[in-house]
């Protein structure tokens, strides 16, 4: 008999929340350990993590491990559109919140969360994990097992590439989040404190494929002349503090998301634009259901009993829907570069700028997941 209940492929952030999580509520888990000799992660994205992912990595005592100046909360946060003055404010004292959201490192949460599943007594990290009766795949969007257990994935490229880097400013971010809807680009600023403690920014930039081209291979300088043009100089003078890296953008979905033996979690289930920052957050949202779902099983259900993972399925169903009907419209609505459309849109931003109650339900919105 195998000594695992649960077998988790893929080597990311979701893989090892789960296997910790899990552990928690007293499975044996093997885990799918990186490759040998894999040198730490270097990603160079920043994640804005919402309260209840903060509040799962505070579970798994991963959130105050992670160096403090890895982690930056964002107390105000400011949307604009592509015309003067049509700006959405949002704060975290108005909310009567902490923090509208948190900015983490993406590279040291993926090795804080590595380095707990190496230490924790019911997780076994092998190579080729297994055999189990559940198996969790959590391969990211690229997944090769959820084809052999049956799913489809159903893809939406977008013709857009995401460019992140890190950047210095010559002036304090005061936790401010900023984005600027363009059209058709989409530029983030999300706060942060390295490489320079209060001034530091994670820039997400999402451009149409050959713009993104024309911008990685830019001099520095360039580059830096370009952020001040498209923020208008708002977050101060930019410069670049590292290598950029780039992501192509596609909406995607698995179908069906688990099957007898099987559930799919995390980008290996559903992918968004990071438009919204959201897609870390259904990951570990799909953690917290299926722990509560395996927990309260009834004492003879099987773990990998179809009828038990549908409830899972269920629960993630419409949360995920849901978001990437959100992150999708914002995107087709920002896409159009015709003068109707622009009117339209601006019109919307500072109208709902101005009706508090609205504003308030749409920050407690994206808050959770
Ligand atoms: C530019 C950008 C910005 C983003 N910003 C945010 C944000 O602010 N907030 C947010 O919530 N989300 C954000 N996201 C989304 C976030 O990156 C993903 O949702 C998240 O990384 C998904 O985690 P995962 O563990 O499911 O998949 P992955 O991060 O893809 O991890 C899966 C890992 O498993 C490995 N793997 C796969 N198959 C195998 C195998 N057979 N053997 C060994 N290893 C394997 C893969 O190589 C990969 O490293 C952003 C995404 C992009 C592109």
């Amino acid at each position: 008999m195998t000594p695992f209940d649960v077998r988790i492929l893929g080597t990311g952030i979701v893989s090892r929340a789960a296997a910790l999580s899990l552990a928690r509520i007293g499975l044996n888990v093997a885990l799918q350990a990186r490759p040998e000799g894999a040198p730490a992660s270097t990603d160079v994205r920043t994640y804005a993590l919402n309260p209840s992912s903060v509040q799962l990595l505070e579970r798994l005592r991963a959130w105050t491990t992670l160096p403090e100046d890895a982690r930056t909360a964002v107390l105000d946060m400011q949307v604009q559109g592509d015309a003067h003055a049509s700006r959405i404010e949002f704060s975290a004292w108005r909310q009567a919140v902490p923090a509208l959201a948190w900015i983490v490192d993406a590279g040291a949460l993926e090795n804080v969360l590595d380095a707990a599943a190496g230490f924790a007594p019911q997780v076994t990290l092998q190579a080729e994990p297994g055999p189990a009766p559940l198996t969790l795949v959590c391969e990211g969007k690229a997944s090769l097992s959820r084809a052999q257990l049956g799913a489809r994935f159903v893809r939406h490229a977008y013709g857009h590439t995401a460019v992140a880097a890190r950047l210095v400013a010559d002036r304090p971010h005061a936790g401010c989040a900023r984005q600027w809807f363009r059209a058709p680009d989409i530029l983030g600023l999300l706060p942060f404190d390295r490489p320079e403690a209060g001034c530091s920014y994670g820039l997400v930039w999402s451009l149409p494929q050959s713009e993104a081209q024309r911008w990685l291979a830019a001099a520095p300088e360039e580059f830096e002349a370009g952020l001040m043009a498209a923020t208008g100089g708002e977050a101060g003078q930019l410069r670049l503090a590292g290598e950029r890296a780039a992501w192509p953008l596609a909406l995607g979905h698995a179908e069906p998301v688990t099957g007898p033996g099987w559930a799919l979690l995390g980008d290996a289930a559903h992918q968004v634009h990071p438009l919204a920052g959201q897609g870390l957050n259904l990951g570990l949202a799909d953690v917290v259901a299926l722990t509560e779902v395996l927990a309260d099983r009834e004492v003879w259900r099987a773990l990998g009993d179809p009828a038990l993972l549908r409830r899972y399925a269920r629960r993630r169903a419409l949360p995920t829907w849901a978001m990437a009907r959100v992150t999708d419209g914002l995107w087709h609505l920002f896409a159009h570069e015709n003068v109707g459309w622009r009117e339209l849109r601006n019109h919307g931003l500072s109208l709902v700028n101005h009706l508090a109650p609205v504003k308030r339900w749409l920050a407690s919105q994206a808050l959770d997941v």
